[in-house]
């Protein structure tokens, strides 16, 4: 491949190991002609099938305009938003799979969401899943407010921790 410093059309490889466990291979190139080194990372492609047969690369842009209508008037920005594209990514990549089917990037989507914006999820979720009654939103929220619950209950406990670490010495004075 070509030097991106001064775009010298060959470069030399003089490191290659693998990276990720294995998932990814990491090449370490010097150009030629300017001595500059660079590092290439090659990874299997994540292919996207599509429910018309067609397969297409996966596309972080594509996962961001699904969401980024869920996320209209809420405190999520561009960057929370490739972040969690990247997740999602990560997430489908950390299955092994080299191939996901178009309608399960949704589900993907919907656990990072939910610790993105509670409110966008709800929204996102009622469209994904198809919500039909106000019963279907109740057993969402329910859901979110027992996660919530739990996460609290895991702070609590973290605090408790903090609280009865104290400095060494004499105890129950
Ligand atoms: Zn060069």
């Amino acid at each position: 491949m070509h030097c991106p410093f001064c775009r010298h059309p060959d470069s030399r490889v003089v490191d290659s190991r693998e990276a990720d466990e294995g998932a990814a291979i990491r090449r370490r190139r010097s150009c030629p002609e300017c001595g500059r080194r660079f590092t290439t990372v090659e990874t299997a492609m994540l292919v996207v099938l599509k429910r018309n047969g067609v397969t297409e690369p996966f596309s972080r842009e594509k996962v961001m305009t699904g969401v980024r209508k869920a996320c209209q008037g809420r405190p999520v920005d561009e960057s929370d938003l490739a972040q969690l594209a990247q997740q999602v990514e990560e997430g489908i990549r950390a299955t092994g799979a080299a191939e996901i089917a178009s309608d399960r990037i949704g589900r993907e989507i919907l656990t990072p969401l939910r610790s993105l914006d509670e409110v966008a999820y709800l929204r996102f979720a009622s469209v994904y899943c198809a919500f039909e009654s106000l019963a279907d939103f109740e057993r969402e929220i329910t859901g979110l407010r027992a996660a919530r619950a739990a996460a609290d209950a895991d702070l609590d406990i973290e605090l408790t921790d903090l609280a009865t670490a104290g400095p060494p010495g004499p105890r129950g004075i």
